[in-house]
C-alpha cells in the first residue's frame, strides 16, 4: 500500500513526509482492516513533524480517518465488510486502570494515540480495534466527516467539561476549527444561551464567521463584554486569553483550556493573575486532554442531526507535505483533508 511516512523530526518546509510502499497490515484479533477513504490534516501533525510532540518513528500520521471496513480479524462482531467507519485520536486504552473503569480512558497511562503511538491514516489502509471505530452517519461525505473526528469531537468534549447550562453565557476565545463547531452545537442544544466570541483584533474573517453562525457578541481578547460569562473555552495557543477570560468570568464559573500545549511567548501574562480579580469566588480552570470513545460516538450522530457540515479543501495523499505547509501558513479554506480513495 502507499503511505506517507515520517522518519525523522524536521521543519515541514523540508517536506519530510516520504511516499513509501508498505505491506497492507493484517487485522489482529478484535481488529478491523480499514481502507482509508479520507484523512483530515491537523495542527497536531505539525507538532509531531516539528518535534513539539514526540511520535514513535517511523510513523504514519493522521487521526481523522474515514474508511471502509475491508477485512475482519477474528472475533470481530460490531462491524461487517463494507461498513463506513471513523477512527479518531484515541487508538486504544488499557481498559483496566481506574481511569478506564470510570469512563475517563482519555487519561489512561497507556493511552495510545492514532498517528502518534500507532500508525494512522496517511495511507491506503490502516487497522484498529473494532472497539475504537465509530459508524459514520450517511449524511456526511467521507471528507466532511473527517474533521468532525478531531476538531468536532474535542470541541464537544470541551463544551461538556465547561458545564454550560441552557440560558447561561458561554465565552469562546479563538474561533478556528473547533470553536466554529462548538457554536453550532450550543445554538442547537442550548437555545436560550448566548455566545460571546473573542478573537485577535485583526481576525475580521473569524469575527464575521462567528456572527454568521449566531454569535451574540463579538470582540477582541481583552475586551469587556456587555455581561459576565458563566463559562469559557479557550482554543488558542496563548496565555493571555486565560487571564482575560478569568477577569470577565462570573462567580463560580469555569474556564476550559482546549490545547495540547501552550506557547511560551506570552507567558508573562500569568504574572497579571490577581487572586481577588481572577480566582476568588470559586472560579475554576480545567484543561481538556484527548477524547474518549463516548465523545466521538455521541458527537457524530449529533453533528448529523444539527447538521454540521464542515467546509473542506481536498488534497491527494502524495500532497500531504503541501497541505501541511498551507495549514501552517493559515492558507487552507475550512479544513484540509487528504482524499485517498473513492
Ligand atoms: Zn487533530
Ligand atoms: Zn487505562
Amino acid at each position: 500500500m502507499k503511505a506517507m511516512v515520517l522518519k525523522k523530526i524536521s521543519p515541514i518546509e523540508e517536506e519530510p513526509l516520504e511516499m513509501v510502499d508498505l505491506p497492507v497490515p493484517g487485522p489482529g484479533q478484535g481488529e478491523i482492516l480499514v481502507k482509508v477513504l479520507a484523512c483530515g490534516v491537523c495542527h497536531t501533525e505539525l507538532d509531531e513533524i516539528e518535534g513539539r510532540l514526540k511520535p514513535k518513528l517511523p510513523i504514519i500520521l493522521g487521526h481523522e480517518i474515514v474508511g471502509k471496513v475491508e477485512k475482519l480479524g477474528s472475533r470481530v462482531s460490531k462491524f461487517k465488510i463494507g461498513d463506513r467507519v471513523g477512527i479518531a485520536w484515541i487508538h486504544s486504552a488499557c481498559g483496566k486502570c481506574s481511569f478506564c473503569r470510570e469512563g475517563r480512558e482519555n487519561l489512561c497511562t497507556r493511552f495510545q494515540a492514532t498517528g502518534c503511538d500507532a500508525d494512522g491514516g496517511y495511507a491506503e489502509f490502516t487497522t484498529v480495534s473494532e472497539d475504537f471505530a465509530y459508524p459514520i452517519p450517511e449524511r456526511f461525505s467521507s471528507s466532511q466527516a473527517a474533521p468532525l473526528l478531531c476538531a468536532g469531537a474535542i470541541g464537544y468534549r470541551a463544551l461538556r467539561l465547561s458545564g454550560l447550562q441552557d440560558g447561561q453565557i458561554l465565552g469562546l476565545y479563538g474561533f478556528g476549527a473547533s470553536a466554529h463547531i462548538v457554536i453550532q452545537i450550543v445554538k442547537y442544544r442550548y437555545p436560550n444561551s448566548r455566545v460571546f466570541v473573542f478573537t485577535r483584533p485583526h481576525q475580521k474573517e473569524h469575527q464575521n464567521l462567528a456572527k454568521k453562525l449566531g454569535a451574540d457578541w463579538v470582540g477582541a481578547t481583552g475586551d469587556t463584554p456587555p455581561q459576565k460569562i458563566n463559562c469559557a473555552i479557550d482554543f488558542t495557543p496563548a496565555w493571555r486569553p486565560i487571564v482575560e477570560a478569568l477577569r470577565v468570568l462570573e462567580k463560580g464559573g469555569r474556564v476550559v483550556i482546549n490545547a495540547i500545549r501552550k506557547e511560551e511567548k506570552d507567558k508573562e501574562f500569568l504574572l497579571k493573575l490577581s487572586y481577588p480579580e481572577h480566582i476568588w469566588l470559586e472560579k475554576e480552570i480545567k484543561s481538556v486532554a484527548n477524547i474518549t470513545r463516548k465523545d466521538a460516538s455521541e458527537f457524530l450522530p449529533l453533528a448529523a442531526e444539527i447538521p454540521i457540515l464542515p467546509q473542506v479543501q481536498e488534497f491527494k495523499l502524495e500532497e500531504a507535505n503541501r497541505a501541511l505547509i498551507l495549514l501552517k501558513q493559515g492558507k487552507i479554506q475550512g479544513a484540509g483533508v487528504l482524499r485517498i480513495s473513492d
